[in-house]
């Protein structure tokens, strides 16, 4: 039986949404790798009876309790006067502790002071782990089945010493199971498209579990396997992957992947392929999003943001007769946007984007309507995307506008064999 485990947050300054608890976040996920069971999240002030009485009914209904935060050595740090009044223990000397404590404020040549005492107080009989840190000292309280494991609340000490010690301690200690996840990344479906061809694997299967999850303009669904190692796992998700592929293989451009730009950069890394983008609306988010991944330099040499009819002409070479009689919202603008830019950058694929991303409408164009054009030396092609449907605010369709010209650019590299 897997155990289950609550996460405590002990600090007013959470309450009042001065900070934000990223704490509980880690902790989380630590103990979903581990497959521990969590339940339920609570955060209370620095109240002693509340705390109290948060803890009691947190030690009823799990095996674990985790506490962040309250361990300092001031008198509104509360959490271990209230771990040891919930659990019937009380607080002794612990002298390690003490004596690390003193040694740390020896080393800085600062000056202790008594209240630095009161951090070496202890439940006792509390299992101890030197915190590495920092100076509050890190316990695991156990009675009568029950763990009470306290951490500080400061995250550059509650993170490493969560991942280096208490997670594998814990892991020993109750874990039968971990969990393994895998990530599909799905391109050029909606959410609601999606549920609908899934749906009754969603409901049919309990392990390994699906869930789908709405990115800005894509979908992510999440393969989750519980079992005994990582091997069990893997074949758990690997049976259900079948049968989602079947149904949305032609959707999916990546698995643990973090983004369209990172399977495009991907691809053209693997296959020695170099990507220049042409951009109007979307004014250089493709060439940052590509930018900002590390090992760029291998995949884009130069992009150009060409925003006024003019820059197009100047440096891509578009005719001011297919302005005239297309517009510069067209398929014909957008490839030969891609031709010129093809040819000015040396690029394996030059891809460009063209639309109207609103406030206003231009050339009479509907917001949302966007062409992008492809070159390479398979040729040329554009293609056309209405993102205009329902009220659509002007990043947003940037961003979409983004998705399909760097998703264009990833198509092309899957093509282009070099
Ligand atoms: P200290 O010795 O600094 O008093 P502590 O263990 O008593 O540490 P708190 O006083 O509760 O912990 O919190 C210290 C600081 O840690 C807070 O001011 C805040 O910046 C951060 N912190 C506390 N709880 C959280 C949390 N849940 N998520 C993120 N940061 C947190
Ligand atoms: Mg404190």
């Amino acid at each position: 039986m897997s155990k289950s485990a609550e996460i405590i947050c002990v600090g007013t300054e959470l309450l009042l949404g001065d900070i934000v608890d990223t704490n509980s976040q880690h902790l989380s996920r630590g103990l979903a790798e581990i497959g521990i069971n969590l339940f339920h999240r609570e955060t209370v002030g620095d109240n002693h009876d509340r705390l109290v009485c948060v803890l009691k009914r947190a030690i009823s209904e799990n095996d674990i309790v985790i506490t962040s935060g309250g361990l300092g050595a001031t008198c509104d740090d509360i959490t271990k006067e209230g771990v040891a009044e919930a659990m019937g223990l009380k607080l002794v000397l612990h002298e390690p502790s003490l004596e690390r404590i003193k040694e740390h404020y020896r080393r800085r040549d600062a000056v202790m002071t008594e209240n630095n005492v009161k951090q070496a107080y202890l439940p006792e009989g509390a299992i101890v782990f030197d915190n590495d840190y920092g100076t509050a000292p890190i316990t695991a309280v156990q009675k009568d089945g029950k763990t009470v494991i306290m951490l500080p609340g400061v995250p550059r000490e509650l993170v490493p010493m969560f991942d280096e010690k208490i997670k594998p301690w814990l892991k020993e200690q109750y874990s039968d199971a971990i969990i393994v996840s895998r990530n599909l990344r799905l391109y050029g479906i909606g959410e609601a498209a999606a549920e609908d061809l899934l749906r009754d694997l969603m409901d049919s299967y309990q392990n390994p579990t699906i869930a789908p999850y709405a990115k800005t303009g894509e979908v992510l669904l999440r393969l989750t396997a519980k079992g005994q190692s990582e091997k069990e796992c893997n074949a758990l998700i690997d049976s259900l992957f079948e049968k989602v592929e079947e149904r949305v293989g032609q959707y999916i451009y990546g698995i643990d992947v973090g983004s369209l730009e990172e399977a495009m950069s991907r691809v053209c890394r693997e296959k020695g392929l170099t990507v220049s983008f042409a951009e109007s609306c979307t004014g250089g988010m493709c060439a940052k999003r590509v930018i900002d991944l590390p090992g760029a330099s291998k995949v884009i040499g130069m992009s150009v943001v060409t925003y006024h009819g003019s820059a197009k002409q100047k440096l891509l070479g578009v005719k001011s007769e297919t302005i005239e009689k297309y517009g510069l919202i067209s398929h014909e603008c957008a490839k030969e946007m891609a031709v010129g830019l093809l040819s000015l950058s040396e690029a394996d694929i030059a891809v460009s984007v063209t639309g109207v991303a609103g406030p206003d409408t231009d050339e009479g164009k509907a917001i949302g309507t966007v062409y992008i054009g492809v070159a390479s030396k398979r040729g040329v092609r554009s293609s056309f995307i209405n993102l205009a449907r329902g009220k659509r605010e002007r990043e947003y369709i940037r961003t979409l506008a983004a998705n399909a010209a760097i998703n264009e650019a990833r198509l092309e590299a899957l093509l282009l064999n070099q």
